[in-house]
């Protein structure tokens, strides 16, 4: 068979939702292709990189209209064929063009064609030719001699630059310079040697408690097969540590383990708790890292020589080699949803990973999403409770504080601020969370009503009183502020509402003396202010952290003995059905960063609705049952986790453009009446952003399947539409808001 009847089904990075086929680069023996290959290819008047996904003998299109691959960039496949599979799913489940799913999950580096080589380290080596008596010779050349001495001190070892250095020896490479032209020495190019498991390090002092040893033996029986396991427990019940000592287990076995977390940068405590545990064995992959720090990162792990690899929402695609286990922290966070471009939820596709690999998963939350939740009451996941906070520690008390007709201190109630001075007085740290950063979310004119608002998306211009500025924090747009209104001219402005600089300014006006810190993105977007911020928290020289929800996640602040949550109605207002879930869940998160087993902590949320079912269910019965209210809630309404969602989205800068194709886009659906529905097209919450007008169909669907069957073709559909080239759209599948 001649190469020419092989033709390579080749993924590349466009928003075309297809897969393009190539006939075989010259001078390459098909038959020795695999998948997961890249290949430089022809793609319109450019060259492209692609991902070989597979060789086939067959063809629609004439042969004579093939363009041939230029080139094949590795020698081995760079995605393995369940890697390869897990991303064909997954395209396929969000219904995302397969080429930016799999290049956009690949390191920069590598979507740009670069080799996909571990980087080496410069061992040294003594030669055979090195005479017995080299030391001696040596006595006149003592920075040689120290250097040969230390080399053949650990003749089974290779020695690397960071040996010398630890060594104390100075000045050590020009001895090794002249070592080798001596040639009793040599250098050797290696990748980094994979850490022995003997130092698995430090073992904790205290033992679990019998709910954390069933939680970690539930978990390490289904070592080797696929699992979920919803580990449920307060914060501060030892979820970490269950963790731990599971990942131990892992490691031990030879195996990889991956795990995710919502930050990187809020969540050091936790990131130091496992490098102190297993140290040289943790991978990293963080924000700061550099694009071919990212590689090799990616290409460790590929390889096997990172044994536990802790990343944020896309490290769910870092490939191993050995995987073991996958845990997702905080599986609730919304940060683990993509908002933009391929809209993932990285719990989920870790969940479909570990199907594949048939591996166990766990997911841990001390407040579960409802999905969760639900699928463990279902019984498709395993429920592990930890009830009791560890260590007998205690759990925060939580009250509600009316502010109805209470006189208001820039958000502040009488009977807060006396909270507040009395934990001051007792020297105790004091956490007030607020969920808007800036000074006042409104600047208003007292004379005429003019408002500043932000022309390209209709809403209210935050006022940011140090930088002067108005900002609007939906399009980033910004302007300097003026001292007269808009309209009137007027100097009569009223600077409405409160965000984080306005309450820190009041509390600085009530408690001249305390030492108030501010942690939102404006007080932390400089590199290493937030670490400066934290230390000051935690080493006692601040008194008052005020925050946004930044403050919600995973940082633990021991010497906090006070939570307020500045206001909590906004949450209750909401049009999205998950409002009152990420409410209760925002709640319990900002209340257990505080206290310690000694000094548990008080919780204050001030409320205008003492009343609402929620909130009481909340703080008197807790998340469990404020959990159970609401998923009987969601089912009654038919809403998820009792049906499945996908979103349309549409926007451009003339509403009626928006329109018509969302209504053509509706027309188009083709469905058993009743199995699906159509909800729209209606206006988005947010029904301008940048001068765009923002309109959205939803779909509906009791079965996953009925999607699932119904997407394909109507999205082929809507490419070819001639109304969708007007729009910008996309299509979320389990939208996690409806904004
Ligand atoms: P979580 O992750 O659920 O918030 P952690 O694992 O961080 O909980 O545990 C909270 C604190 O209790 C940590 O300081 C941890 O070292 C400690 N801890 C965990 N398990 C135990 C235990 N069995 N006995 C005593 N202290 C424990
Ligand atoms: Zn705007
Ligand atoms: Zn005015």
């Amino acid at each position: 068979m001649t190469d020419s009847r092989v033709y390579l089904r080749v993924a590349i990075a466009t928003p075309l939702r297809r897969v393009f086929t190539y006939l075989s680069p010259i001078g390459i023996d098909p038959a020795t292709l695999q998948p997961g290959q890249r290949l430089r290819v022809p793609f319109g008047r450019r060259q492209a990189i692609g991902i070989l996904l597979e060789t086939s003998q067959q063809c629609d299109i004439e042969t004579a209209k093939l363009k041939r691959a230029q080139a094949l960039l590795d020698e081995t496949p760079l995605l393995s064929a369940t890697t390869l599979a897990l991303l064909q799913r997954a395209s396929d489940y969000y219904q995302h063009p397969p080429g930016e799913v799999i290049f956009g999950c690949l390191p920069a580096a590598l979507r740009q064609g670069q080799p996909a080589t571990l980087a080496t380290t410069t061992y040294w080596q003594v030669t055979a030719a090195c005479p017995d008596n080299a030391v001696e010779q040596l006595n006149r050349a003592p920075r040689q001699q120290a250097v040969l001495e230390l080399l053949l001190r650990d003749v089974t070892h290779n020695l690397d630059s960071e040996a010398f250095v630890s060594a104390g020896l100075q000045n050590w490479q020009p001895a090794i310079r002249q070592l080798e032209r001596r040639g009793w020495i040599q250098r050797r190019q290696l990748a980094r040697t994979q850490p022995e498991l003997t130092n698995v390090v430090t073992q904790p002092a205290f033992s679990l408690n019998a709910e954390q040893q069933q939680a970690v033996a539930a978990i390490v029986t289904t070592l080797g097969s696929f699992q979920v396991h919803l580990l449920d427990g307060i914060t501060g019940s030892g979820k970490t540590e269950v963790y731990l000592q599971t990942v131990a287990e892992v490691l031990q076995r030879g195996e990889q383990v991956l795990i995710l977390l919502p930050e990187i940068a809020l969540t050091p405590q936790l990131i130091a708790r496992f490098r102190e545990r297993f140290n040289s064995h943790v991978a990293v992959l963080h924000s700061g890292l550099n694009d071919s720090e990212r590689l090799q990162a990616w290409l460790q792990a590929r390889a096997g020589s990172a044994q536990l690899i802790l990343g944020t929402r896309s490290a769910v695609w870092t490939p191993l080699v050995r995987p073991g286990l996958i845990v997702v922290d905080e599986e609730h966070d919304l940060s683990f949803k993509q908002q933009d471009g391929f809209r993932y939820h990285a719990r989920d596709v870790a969940i479909m990973r570990a199907q594949r690999e048939q591996i166990p998963i766990v997911l841990g939350s001390a407040t579960p999403s409802l999905e969760s939740l639900h699928n463990a009451n279902l019984g498709r996941y395993s429920h592990l409770h930890l009830r009791q906070r560890a260590g007998n520690a205690q759990s925060p008390a939580m009250q509600l504080l009316d502010i109805r007709q209470a006189k208001l201190h820039s958000g502040l109630s009488d009977r807060f601020i006396e909270a507040i001075s009395a934990r001051l007085d007792a020297n105790q740290q004091i956490l007030l969370f607020i969920n808007r950063r800036g000074y006042a979310p409104v600047l208003l004119c007292h004379d005429c009503g003019w408002q500043a608002v932000c022309q390209r998306c209709d809403t209210a211009m935050t006022l940011h009183k140090a930088a002067r500025r108005l900002r609007c924090h939906h399009c980033g747009h910004e302007q300097p502020l003026t001292r007269n209104c808009g309209g009137c001219q007027s100097e009569n402005l009223l600077e409405v509402g409160q965000g984080t600089e306005r309450i820190v300014e009041t509390l600085a006006e009530i408690f001249p003396a305390a030492r108030v810190v501010r942690i939102d993105r404006d007080s932390t977007h400089r590199r290493g202010s937030l670490q400066n911020l934290l230390d000051s928290i935690h080493s006692g020289e601040a008194d008052i952290l005020v925050g946004t929800q930044m403050l919600a996640k995973g940082h633990h602040f021991p010497g906090v003995a006070l939570v307020g949550i500045v206001d909590a109605d906004g949450g209750l207002y909401s049009s999205d059905f998950r409002a009152p879930e990420r409410l209760a869940q925002l709640i319990l998160q900002v209340s257990g960063r505080a206290g310690r087993a000694d000094q548990p902590g008080t919780v204050i949320i001030q409320t205008h609705q003492p009343q609402h079912p929620l909130l009481v269910q909340l703080i008197s019965a807790g998340y469990d049952a404020f959990a159970a209210t609401a998923l009987a809630e969601r089912e009654q309404a038919g809403l998820p986790p009792f049906s499945h969602l996908a979103l349309l989205r549409a926007e451009a800068p003339a509403e009626s453009t928006v329109a018509t194709f969302l209504q053509e886009a509706r027309a188009l659906m083709y469905h058993q009446t009743g199995e699906l529905q159509l909800l729209g097209p209606v206006a988005a919450p947010r029904p301008k952003r940048a001068g765009h007008r923002r309109m959205q169909l939803l779909l509906q669907a009791q079965e996953r399947q009925t999607l699932r069957s119904a997407l394909p073709t109507w999205l082929l559909a809507l490419e070819n539409l001639p109304s969708g080239r007007k729009v910008r759209w996309s299509l979320d599948v389990d939208p996690q808001e409806l904004a």
